[in-house]
């Protein structure tokens, strides 16, 4: 057997390194081919000649065969694939999994009787720029090489048209273009702005579209028929030919981190499909993460700025209720007590206009969060910073540490009120509303309301058609969505977000009041009548408040900055978390502490280990779930490759890992649930 013979191959299977195997077929890096595995017959992707073993312990098996069928992937996609493997700690087999249709192409494609992905549309006149809007363009296209590109600009203040004028350019120049949103936002409306703009240029994929739907698409993308492809982010593991610009809209998402299996973010592998590709990323957000604010200040993004609303010159008035206080004044004994009587007025007063209401509860974690009915305080960790979790009816936890203490129901910030579990949620005040207004229709919008995209589509066809009076939601209707009629926006506690475990909590708080606040008002419909925003809180002086009243993200994110430095949160420092998970309660907690011992003797073996910090064993804060016990450790350090290398040595190959037991690694993680 001759050495060019051997093949280095990626197989669909959790392998850390791939497998080596024989062919006589002429084969290139990037090629599809059919492999054997064990019993079974596997997809594996060709990544180069493989050295031939010193030792013969194993028969090399022999590739079956090549598929003529798939296209061969560019070695820029290729390198892009390996870098995800190798940054994610996840087999590069099962990776490049995702870049293939869903369906084969031979299998034969149905009339089909649904809408087409794309309609076809009269075409619109592009409007004359700004000057704020030439400008970015202007600085963007000064260089054609890779360089990512953070565009803040408020609500309404033309990032979009900024967008389209690039993707105009970029396929003038024969090349393709990939614009990723948010699952939620690639509703019919943003489709159709495009397909006024770029006609049949433009595919689409999302959930919505039927397997058939999505490997046409895919087609059409892949052999360059549409140089547009708009997607959610699965959508960046489409081998797109020839790609000249990536762009990221609302790039602070968190929906773009993915939570299982590759648990990538694709913001960070946009970046990196630009920077494989040579090609300009835009990341777009009038709130943008933490993260990518400050690459934008340290150089290592450019950083644009639209401080100005194309239309309006004025953002909408943002009021904030203190709860504290409200309690005292006069009040309508009809209102539910969740509603200030300033918000009800304001309520009554909207509705007797004609436009419509949201209102607005982050609902998520609430269970676990306690606070004082009386001045809103709840209790933090000596230790880290970060709000403590109740857990059973007697322990005050934090996720982080492992900190405990007793739970006692005085408030020990004012000595009047009882610290208690807070138990509001959206279907609360759905039911009061429909109480409190019989006659008007209330709509409400979660995760329990909303789980399709055909609910989400009618949920947009009634906001839009105007038959709806009020909109209940929780988080899930303050993104990117745009409501002509929508007047005032109410957050019933904001309080909620204040208290999450988990230090980016405050940041995420303040996205949303500013998203939010951003909601009314943005169209034409409201020229003259001023969108109105009312925050209720027990806590008015609390930082993100007084700069979401602002509308100002920069003060905010300076001064956010400044108190992540001191415990290295990102983006100063880096984030790993290992959970680990059994369905035995003891085999979890065994493991945990085992794999807490390892680190530490791993540390004290190697200086350069020493900078890291090894968090817990702690346990999770949902700490059983599916069955499943979960503990986790958390690691945190300056340096990404270190923490990187550490983590691979720490869990080795995984041989210690008793049957029962799983180790999942998410590396930069977004939620610590
Ligand atoms: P963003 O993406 O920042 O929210 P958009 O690009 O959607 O902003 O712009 C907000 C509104 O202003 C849209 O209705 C858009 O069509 C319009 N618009 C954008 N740029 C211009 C311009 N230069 N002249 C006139 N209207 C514009
Ligand atoms: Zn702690």
């Amino acid at each position: 057997m001759t050495k060019e013979t051997l093949w280095r191959v990626a197989v669909e299977a959790p392998m850390k390194e791939p497998l080596t195997y024989a062919s006589a077929e002429k084969l290139e890096r990037g090629r599809w081919v059919h492999v054997p595995l064990g019993k079974r017959s596997s997809m594996g992707l060709v990544l180069g000649n493989a050295e031939s073993p010193l030792v013969e312990t194993f028969k090399i098996k022999t590739i079956k065969n090549s598929d003529d069928e798939l296209p061969l992937l560019h070695d820029s996609f290729v390198r892009w694939l390996e870098w995800l493997s190798d940054y994610y700690l996840y087999p590069l087999g099962l990776v490049a999994e995702s870049s293939r249709p869903p369906l084969k192409r031979t299998e034969k494609v149905r009339k089909s009787k649904r809408a087409p992905v794309i309609p076809q549309l009269e075409s619109d006149t592009p409007p004359k720029l700004t000057e704020e809007q030439s400008q970015v363009i202007e600085a963007i296209v000064r260089e054609n090489k890779f360089k990512t590109h953070l565009i803040h600009g408020v609500t309404g203040s033309g990032k979009t048209e900024i967008y389209l004028r690039m993707i105009e350019k970029t396929i003038a120049e024969g090349k393709s273009v990939l614009v990723l949103v948010p699952e939620i936002s690639l509703t019919p409306q943003l489709i159709h702005r495009f397909a006024r703009r770029f006609g049949d240029k433009i595919a689409a994929l999302h959930s919505q579209l039927t397997d058939r739907e999505k490997t046409i698409q895919w087609w059409d993308v892949v052999e360059g028929r549409r140089p547009i492809l708009i997607g959610a982010r699965s959508a960046l593991f489409c081998p797109q030919k020839n790609l000249g610009l990536v762009i990221v809209d609302e790039e602070h998402e968190s929906s773009y981190k993915q939570d299982e299996k590759l648990k990538y973010h694709a913001r960070d592998a946009a970046v990196m499909l630009g920077f494989f590709h040579n090609c300009q990323v835009l990341l777009g957000s009038a709130t943008p993460s933490l993260e990518s604010w400050f690459n934008g200040k340290n150089g290592k993004y450019q950083l644009h700025q639209l401080k100005k609303r194309v239309h309006t010159s004025h953002l909408p008035e943002v009021e904030v209720v203190d709860l504290k206080l409200a309690k005292d004044q006069p009040q309508d004994p009809n209102k539910p007590s969740w509603m200030s009587q300033v918000l009800y007025e304001r309520i009554k007063k909207t509705l007797d206009e004609g436009y419509q209401v949201a209102l607005f509860l982050n609902r998520r974690g609430m269970a676990h969060v306690v606070m004082c009915n009386s001045c809103g305080h709840s209790s933090e960790c000596p230790n880290c910073d970060i709000h403590l979790t109740l857990h059973g009816r007697s322990h005050l936890v934090c996720h982080y540490c492992d900190y405990h203490e007793n739970f006692k129901t005085k408030c020990t910030a004012c000595h009047i009120g009882e610290l208690a579990a807070i138990g509001l949620g959206t279907e609360k005040l759905e039911y009061d509303l429909k109480n409190l207004f019989p006659d008007k229709k209330i709509l409400r919008a979660d995760r329990d309301e909303i789980q399709t995209r055909a609910d989400l589509e009618s949920f947009v066809a009634e906001m839009e058609a105007g038959t709806v009076d009020i909109l209940v939601g929780t988080q899930m209707i303050a993104k990117g969505l745009d409501f002509p009629r929508l007047k005032l926006v109410g957050l019933v506690l904001a309080d909620i977000g204040f208290n999450l475990p988990d230090f980016r909590c405050t940041e995420r708080n303040f996205q949303l009041m500013v998203q939010m606040s951003g909601r009314p008002g943005r169209s034409l419909e409201l020229k003259d009548a001023k969108g109105e925003v009312i925050i209720q809180t027990f806590n008015p002086e609390h930082e993100s408040l007084s700069f979401a009243i602002r509308h100002d993200y920069e003060g905010f994110a300076e001064q956010e900055l400044i108190h992540r430095q001191a415990l290295l949160y990102p983006p100063h420092g880096s984030l790993i978390s290992i959970r680990i998970q059994s369905s035995e309660h003891s085999q979890a907690y065994q493991l945990a502490q085992h794999l807490g011992s390892r680190a530490r003797a791993l540390q004290n073996q190697f200086a350069p280990y020493k900078s890291l910090e090894v968090l817990g064993p702690a346990e999770a804060p949902l700490a059983k779930l599916k069955n499943q016990y979960r503990y986790y450790l958390l690691l945190k350090g300056t340096q990404k490759p270190v923490l990187s290398k550490f983590t691979r040595q720490l869990i080795g190959d995984e041989s210690w890992v008793p049957a029962k037991c799983r180790i999942i690694v998410d590396i930069d993680p977004l939620q610590l649930l």
